[in-house]
């Protein structure tokens, strides 16, 4: 099973997958996870995601395609694999369809996070990684139960740079906007788009989200 996720930063994807994944047994697998741990290796690929990453730009087609279909290689006997990051823009949804019927395989849904635009930029700034399991957490809405402590694995949370900076938060959003969000007909016209809304006014964060989903499919 291939599943996407798709909504603006700060509305949850990564928390939604890391709770799908870990619940159904699929690997997560997050482009902006794999570029942060090269940047913090000091790698090739690393050094050279960076010049984007820290201005709030799409790192280009040519690396962040032939990285996923490596990754999408090396996790082909997976059971199920959501996307968190990627496909970016259409030309990257067009380029992974056809990596994905060359191996016979299709995307089965994609997960579409709704949330009203003043709270994302909150939920940016609030924003706590774990640099080692790459787990989320959210200071307000879903704090570690240690301060500064990931529940995981015990290593120390940090501030991701790109959440630091107003301008790269601006930048990426008006990226969403206008590169990301059109995947959302892209798929819509498959018939493949589950919209879930994350609101903090409504109540309504991942976990319901998640067993919404799971529910949802589970009717198809
Ligand atoms: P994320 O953790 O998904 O918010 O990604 C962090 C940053 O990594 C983004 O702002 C982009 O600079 C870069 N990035 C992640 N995924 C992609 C992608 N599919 N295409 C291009 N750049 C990406």
């Amino acid at each position: 099973m291939i599943i996407i996720m798709l909504g603006a930063q700060g509305t949850g994807k990564g928390t939604v997958a890391g709770i799908l994944s870990k619940e159904n047994g699929w690997i997560q697998l997050s482009t902006g996870d794999i570029f942060r741990e090269n940047i913090s290796k000091g790698t090739e690929l690393g050094i050279e995601a960076d010049k984007y990453i820290s201005k709030g730009c799409l790192v280009p087609d040519e690396i962040t395609i032939s990285m996923v279909e490596n990754r999408l290689e090396e996790l082909k006997n997976e059971k199920g694999i959501i996307l968190d990051g990627f496909p970016r823009n259409i030309e990257q949804a067009k380029k992974l369809d056809e990596i994905l019927t060359s191996k016979g395989e299709k995307v089965d849904w994609v997960i579409n996070l709704e949330t009203p635009r003043e709270e994302i930029i909150e939920r940016m700034l609030n924003r706590r990684v774990c640099p080692k399991c790459k787990a989320t957490y959210n200071l307000k809405l879903h704090p570690s139960k240690v301060e500064g402590i990931c529940d995981n694995c015990g290593a120390e949370l940090i501030k991701r740079a790109d959440d630091s900076d107003a301008e790269a938060i601006e930048k990426r959003l008006e990226i969403y906007d206008t590169q990301t969000k059109p995947l959302v007909d892209f798929y819509k016209e498959k018939g493949i788009v589950i919209v879930e809304e994350i609101s903090q006014s409504i109540n309504r964060l991942a976990d319901e989200a998640c067993k919404d989903f799971m529910r949802r499919i589970q009717e198809n």
